[in-house]
């Protein structure tokens, strides 16, 4: 199957029940990406910020970037001027820079906050506790130039249906919950970021309405990586 191939299948099958496909294009090339491009996809999704800008400034402009990885205080800069959305909010201090480099640019900036669901130490995100600390803040309540659209959760690695399911089901709840608690007066809070190549049925199963693919586009990545103009990785 080619990559064009594959997106189309792929849109085929979920735009009738309304999930948003997001195409995960980390590590693959400028000519990878403008096939799926070709293929009608407009919505990409890269975890690295220098990659993330290398590929925004050498691709066409109506591209929607999500950054989906963890972004630090300090790279918040970068992007600002063109990201789409940034999924992968884990703190209040990156919501505020965020907010504060929208406010510079006359834009706002969608953001899904990410929470920490897996049974893993290694991955990033507010466990559910720092998620309602986040939303009953008084800082966060004076933000105007992020708008939270919903949360983005990342499974746990396993082989194991039962508990991929339960997280997802678990995300869902808290989704929902969140959303009648802090935004039944917001619309826009509707999008619930679950699944990649592995679990992206499951997650829609549970109630996702957004999934970030790479592999299922792409094939598998192999350890060869992305170069970047400055000849660095
Ligand atoms: C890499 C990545 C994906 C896509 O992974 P695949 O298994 O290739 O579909 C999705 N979400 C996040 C946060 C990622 O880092």
């Amino acid at each position: 199957m080619s990559i064009a191939t594959n997106i189309e299948s792929l849109q085929i099958d979920l735009k009738p029940i309304g999930v948003q496909l997001v195409a995960v294009s980390k590590t693959k090339s400028i000519e990878e990406v403008m096939e799926a491009y070709e293929a009608g996809q407009r919505v990409f999704g890269e975890n690295m910020v220098q990659e993330l800008v290398d590929k925004q400034e050498a691709l066409p402009k109506d591209i929607e970037w999500h950054l989906i990885g963890h972004l630090q205080t300090n790279k918040v800069k970068y992007i600002a001027s063109f990201i789409h959305m940034v999924q992968s909010v884990d703190s209040l201090k990156v919501l505020k820079e965020i907010d504060k480099h929208a406010a510079k640019h006359n834009r706002q900036i969608d953001c899904l906050l990410q929470v920490y669901i897996a049974d893993e130490d290694s991955k990033f995100g507010l466990d559910h506790a720092e998620l309602i600390e986040l939303l009953r803040s008084e800082d966060f309540a004076d933000l105007k130039h992020v708008r939270i659209r919903g949360l983005m959760g990342i499974a746990t690695n396993t082989e194991n249906e039962r508990i991929i399911k339960d997280e997802f089901y678990e995300l869902k709840m808290l989704f929902d919950g969140i959303k009648t608690s802090f935004f039944r007066k917001q619309e826009d809070f509707d999008t619930l970021s679950m699944g990649m190549s592995s679990d992206y049925q499951l997650a829609i199963e549970q109630g996702s309405n957004m999934v970030r693919l790479g592999s299922t586009i792409f094939g598998k990545r192999v350890i060869k990586h992305f170069k970047l103009k400055d000849g660095k990785e």
